[in-house]
């Protein structure tokens, strides 16, 4: 299934894509799903972010290549840090430059979606809590993150966590190719099967710490050929199996202007 969430006529709603169509639910996805009985062409819909997180936890230097390019080693446990929840944006939608950095990167992530309230969830049990994937780009004010030493202001400002275009619970994540393109060139080209701590250990490592709850996300770390974009580029995200997630670098408006 492909749950997406959209907003038509004024009104949001999650929905299973279909082909060309987006089955509307009733409720959300979270527990047993059941359908409004309308149907809406794709194309007539804006897609949003997939889910709104409580809270979006994400691992540093899970690839080998990645970890040797900042200059380390992947870390013996995972480096979990958080992004806040207003930080998530959709597909399509801008990512805003601050005035304040010199160096925005991207990060093409694959995003863990957890589809229940969960604690000290053992490795073994750890698929049960999982509802889908989707794509994420981590995007990091990289100079900042260097000034400042702990990452919340680099990698928190608003619009810098997009998630999307859609949620795909019926997938084996072992062995995906992961790409990220600025301006339609490749930057980056990994695969899932490289990420060192796996998708069960973190979840494992993370719940022995906090609580996760029905639509928290986890981004499980970026393969190497991470850079800088530049106001105006549009930058990709894609999957195999998930899809692609786009959005386009605009500066950062003035406090006050931006509704979502
Ligand atoms: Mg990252």
């Amino acid at each position: 299934m492909r749950i997406a969430r959209f907003s038509h006529d004024g009104e949001v709603a999650f929905g299973v894509v279909e082909g060309d169509d987006i089955a509307e639910l009733a409720s959300h996805p979270f527990g047993p799903v059941s359908f409004t009985g309308k149907r809406i062409p794709v194309s007539d819909v804006r897609l949003l972010a997939p889910v709104l997180p409580s809270k979006v936890v994400a691992i540093g230097k899970n690839y080998a290549d990645h970890a040797s390019e900042m200059g380390g080693d992947v870390p013996e446990q995972p480096l979990i840090f958080l992004k806040p929840s207003t930080a998530v944006t959709g597909p399509g939608d801008p990512i805003a430059y601050p005035g304040s950095s010199e160096r925005v990167d991207y990060e093409g992530e694959l995003a863990v979606v957890v589809g229940r309230l969960c604690r000290d969830v053992p490795e073994g049990k750890a698929m049960d809590v999982v509802l889908g994937y989707t794509c994420a780009n981590d995007v990091t004010a990289r100079d900042q993150q260097k000034a400042d030493g702990q990452w919340s202001r680099a990698k928190g400002y608003d619009s810098f966590c997009p998630l999307g275009p859609w949620i795909e619970t019926e997938l084996d994540i072992a062995d995906l190719r992961i790409t990220t393109t600025l301006n339609s060139e490749t930057k980056q080209d990994g695969r899932t099967s490289q990420l060192v701590h796996k998708v069960p250990a973190l979840i494992a490592y993370i719940t022995s710490c906090m609580t996760l709850l029905p639509g928290d996300v986890i981004l499980t770390g970026t393969p190497a050929g991470v850079g800088p974009m530049q106001i105006g580029d549009e930058v990709s995200v894609e999957i195999e199996r998930i899809g692609r997630l786009t959005n386009t670098v605009v500066p950062r408006a003035p406090v006050g202007s931006v509704a979502r």
